[in-house]
C-alpha cells in the first residue's frame, strides 16, 4: 500500500548530515522538505577531511561523487596510503600502500569545503533557509513546531531531523539529561603550502601518524599543493572555558615533541578545536517524530576520521526507513524505530572500538611495566593495527548483517545498501 499523505519534514542543520538527508529525502514521493541552518552563509573551516571507502560510496549513492573525482588519486599500487611512525625517533612502524584495485573507491583527503560544495551541488540553494538558529521545539498533536532565534517559527512537522551537529539543540530538547563534556584534548589543525616544507627532507607522501606516548601528529599532503598538519594535545580545562572550534592561536601556544619540530615550526598560526564528547545515546529518536543523525546523534569528536561518512549512512538509512513505511502504511514512528534498530548496534560497536583503544595503553603498561617509551609507542601502534576496524570504513556490509531477531522489515531495508553498492 502506498501512503498518500504528504509528509512535512524539517531538517535542522545543513552540514554533511543535513545535506545528505536532503538529497535522499528529496527522492521520496510525497514529502515536503524544509532545511534550516543557523549560519548566515555556509562556509567550512580551513581543514582537510578524509574520504574513506564508505564516504566515497555514499557520495556515489547521492549522485555527487563526480564533483570530487577531480581531487582524487587513482592509485597504481605504489602510492603510500598510511604510515605509522614513532614521533620521537621518526622510526617507521608500519606502512600500507593504496590499493590499485580499480573496483575500489578512490581514497583521498581534500579540503572540507570541496566536500560541502559537492553536497550542495545536489541541493538547490533556495531550499536552505539560512540565519535560522533553532532555539526550541514543541510537540503538538498536529506535529512538531520549531522556534528560531529570529522570532519566527516553522511547522507543524511530521518529522524533525536533528542534523545540527555536536551542540545539537534538537538533542538537548529530546534528551535533556545527555551532557557533553570536554575530552581534555585539543586538536590543532592547519593547511600550509607544500613549498614551505621544501627544506625538510623525507616528508612522508601519504597519511602519516607520528606517535608519541600520549598522542600523535598527523601529516598529509593534499591534492592541491597544500600540506595538512593536525595535532592533538592533552590540555585540562582549568577554568571551564574550552569551547573553541577553529579558534586561531599563535604557534607558541601549540606544545609538541621536538622530533617533528621542523614540520611544526612552519605554520605561523593554527586553528584550535576543543574536542567534546558525550556518552553514547542508546536511542536517537524521540516521540515518534524526532530523529537525530550525524554528530547530533553521536558526538564522537572525530575519533575515527569518518564522521561525515557516519552522517551519510544515518541519512541514507533514515530515508530508506521512511520509504519503507510509505509502502507499508506504517507510522513515521515505526520508521524511526527501524532507523534506531539499524544504526544503534552499529554505533554501539564503534564506541566499543573506542573503549578498546583506550584499554590498549593500559594493557601494555600493566603487562610490561619496565617498557621504555619507544617500545611502548611501537607496542600500542602494533596492537591498534591488529584490531578489526576495516568494517568501519566499508559502509554497507554491517547493515546487511544486522538481521535475525529483528524482523523482516529491518532485513528488507538493510538489504538495500548492498544492492546499490558501486559494484552493482
Ligand atoms: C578534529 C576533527 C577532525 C575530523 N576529521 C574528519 C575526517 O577526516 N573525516 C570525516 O569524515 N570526519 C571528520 N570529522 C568529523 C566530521 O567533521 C563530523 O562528523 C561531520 O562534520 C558531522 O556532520 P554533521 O552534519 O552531523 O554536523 P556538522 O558538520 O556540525 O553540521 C551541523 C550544521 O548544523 C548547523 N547548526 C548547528 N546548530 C544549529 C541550530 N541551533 N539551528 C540551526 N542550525 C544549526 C551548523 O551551522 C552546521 O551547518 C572530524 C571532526 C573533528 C572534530
Amino acid at each position: 500500500m502506498t501512503v498518500e499523505k504528504r509528509l512535512n519534514i524539517a531538517i535542522v542543520g545543513a552540514g554533511p548530515g543535513g545535506l545528505a538527508a536532503f538529497i535522499h529525502f528529496r527522492r521520496l514521493p510525497n514529502v515536503d522538505l524544509s532545511v534550516f541552518d543557523a549560519a548566515k552563509e555556509l562556509k567550512e573551516v580551513g581543514a582537510g577531511i578524509g574520504l574513506n571507502e564508505n564516504t566515497w560510496r555514499h557520495l556515489q549513492l547521492m549522485g555527487v561523487a563526480d564533483q570530487i573525482e577531480q581531487y582524487t588519486d587513482r592509485a597504481d599500487g605504489t602510492a603510500i596510503d598510511v604510515e605509522n611512525r614513532n614521533g620521537t625517533t621518526g622510526k617507521l612502524i608500519s606502512r600500507k600502500y593504496q590499493s590499485a584495485d580499480p573496483n575500489l573507491p578512490a581514497k583521498s583527503r581534500i579540503e572540507r569545503y570541496k566536500l560541502q560544495n559537492a553536497l550542495l551541488s545536489g541541493v538547490p540553494r533556495d531550499q536552505i533557509q539560512l540565519n535560522k538558529r533553532l532555539i526550541n521545539l514543541e510537540e503538538t498533536d498536529g506535529g512538531v513546531i520549531l522556534y528560531f532565534k529570529d522570532g519566527t517559527s516553522g511547522g507543524p512537522f511530521d518529522l524533525v531531523i536533528g542534523a545540527d551537529g555536536i551542540r545539537s539543540v534538537v538533542r538537548s530538547y529530546a534528551f535533556p539529561d545527555h551532557k557533553l563534556t570536554y575530552t581534555g584534548k585539543l586538536a590543532y589543525r592547519i593547511l600550509v603550502p607544500q613549498e614551505n616544507f621544501a627544506h625538510i627532507e623525507r616528508i612522508p607522501q601519504g597519511s602519516c601518524f607520528w606517535h608519541t606516548k600520549l598522542t600523535h601528529v598527523y601529516t598529509k599532503p593534499l591534492d592541491n599543493g597544500l600540506f595538512e598538519i593536525a595535532t592533538r594535545a592533552l590540555v585540562p580545562d582549568i577554568d571551564g572555558t574550552k569551547v573553541s572550534w577553529g579558534h586561531e592561536v599563535s604557534k607558541e601556544e601549540v606544545g609538541y615533541c621536538d622530533t617533528i619540530r621542523q614540520i611544526l615550526d612552519v605554520p605561523d598560526r593554527w586553528l584550535e578545536f576543543a574536542l567534546f564528547g558525550g556518552p553514547r545515546l542508546h536511542s536517537v529518536i524521540h516521540g515518534g517524530r524526532i530523529a537525530l543523525l550525524g554528530d547530533a546523534s553521536h558526538p564522537l569528536s572525530g575519533a575515527f576520521g569518518a564522521g561525515a561518512a557516519f552522517a551519510f549512512e544515518d541519512a541514507y538509512v533514515l530515508a530508506q526507513a521512511i520509504a519503507h513505511i510509505q509502502k507499508t502504511g506504517d507510522s513515521v514512528g515505526t520508521a524511526l524505530q527501524l532507523y534506531d534498530d539499524i544504526r544503534g548496534p552499529h554505533y554501539e560497536k564503534l564506541y566499543h572500538v573506542l573503549d578498546g583503544f583506550a584499554d590498549i595503553a593500559k594493557e601494555v603498561e600493566a603487562s610490561s611495566p619496565e617498557i621504555d617509551d619507544n617500545e611502548f609507542i611501537e607496542e600500542i601502534v602494533q596492537k591498534g593495527l591488529h584490531g578489526d576496524t576495516k568494517w568501519i570504513y566499508t559502509y554497507d556490509e554491517r547493515l546487511g548483517q544486522i538481521d535475525p531477531a529483528q524482523g523482516e522489515a529491518i532485513q528488507s531495508i538493510a538489504a538495500i545498501p548492498k544492492a546499490v553498492s558501486p559494484a552493482a
